[in-house]
């Protein structure tokens, strides 16, 4: 039994060998802090390369917090890594001649900036607006669902393709019992950066993993692996890392400031916090990233072991890289 550790997500006993990576609190990809917050010999190295490929990378690349690092200094522009068309970032652009298009950021090596970009669509043109509306190539509906929905497929004008060629396009189109002609545009929109866009992000249940994490790490930096190894955060440690949901919601994602001195105009930085519920049986935390979103997580539901203070939370200053404790009341 000597020299052997739980690990306390997989929950495996494992060599002391299978420890040799350090697990970080809030993940190297959202900034580097001075005496950073940091978990030796709790986090085996499968699970932590498990988080660092699945549950890491798409936060830092696929949310809006990920996406903002490099405004808030977190990171280079020209480091920005899109997850491409397929993003859980959907960005509508509001205004001009790409009104209704789709667009995804990526760093543009011509002006050296994070721009707008076109996802390949195709716009079909609506006999009663007469705007376009824009689908994209895995969306598009057959013909007969576009003429019951009261779509012009023929005259000039009448279908519009961006971000792919004539030859694609009439292929995809083909497919779907539609023609397209040569009087049909075919664009590439690439002046789109200062065009007014709406932003839609999917947070799904990686993203709350992710950040469920990040709350369990930081519970267990301070309080320590036999009290985290206790049977009351099964539920939590199994939907980090199993995706196992329980029969209550584990995260709820809120814009409401977790510092009571702050309304819109905000700090900028992480915060972690862990307090009792109000029903006095629950340990709950609340994370977010560059202060943007309030990620609340049940840690514990219904709590019956030893009971301890727990009641803590931090700043962690992207800025100057320094991390502060925060006052409770
Ligand atoms: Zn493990």
């Amino acid at each position: 039994m000597t020299g052997r550790i739980q690990c306390i997500y997989c929950q495996e006993d494992k060599a002391v060998s299978a420890y040799e990576k350090v697990e970080h609190v809030i993940p190297q990809s959202f900034g580097k802090f001075r005496d950073n917050f940091t978990l030796k010999q709790l986090v085996c190295d499968s699970c932590n390369q498990f988080f660092g490929n699945s549950l890491e990378l798409a936060l830092a690349r696929d949310t809006l917090e990920g996406q903002s690092r490099s405004d808030f200094g977190v990171k280079k522009p020209e480091d920005f890594k899109s997850p491409g068309p397929q993003s859980r970032i959907r960005i509508k652009i509001v205004e001009g001649e790409f009104k209704e298009a789709y667009a995804f950021l990526n760093y543009s090596e011509v002006d050296q900036k994070i721009t707008l970009q076109p996802i390949p669509q195709v716009g079909f043109r609506q006999r009663d607006l007469g705007e376009l509306k824009y689908f994209l190539l895995d969306q598009i509906p057959d013909k007969k669902q576009l003429e019951e929905s009261g779509f012009i497929l023929q005259g000039p004008k009448s279908i519009r393709a961006i971000g792919l060629g004539v030859e694609e396009v009439s292929k995809r189109l083909a497919e779907k019992g539609i023609s397209f002609q040569c009087e049909d545009e075919v664009v590439s929109a690439n002046e789109s950066q200062s065009l007014l866009a709406e932003t839609q992000a999917t947070i799904d249940k990686t993203i709350f993993r992710a950040t469920a994490k990040i709350a369990f790490n930081y519970l267990a930096y301070w309080e320590g692996g036999d009290f985290v190894r206790q049977s009351s955060f099964d539920q939590i440690r199994n939907f980090v890392r199993y995706s196992v949901q329980a029969p209550y919601p584990l995260v709820k994602v809120s814009q409401r400031p977790i510092l009571a001195d702050e309304g819109t105009r905000r700090r900028v930085g992480h915060l972690v916090t862990i307090a009792w519920a109000t029903d006095r049986v629950s340990i709950v935390a609340q994370v977010s990233l560059l202060n943007l979103f309030n990620y609340s997580i049940c840690l514990s539901r219904n709590y019956e072991s030893e009971r301890r203070r727990v009641v803590r939370g931090h700043f962690f200053n992207t800025h100057n890289g320094e991390i502060l404790e925060l006052g409770t009341n």
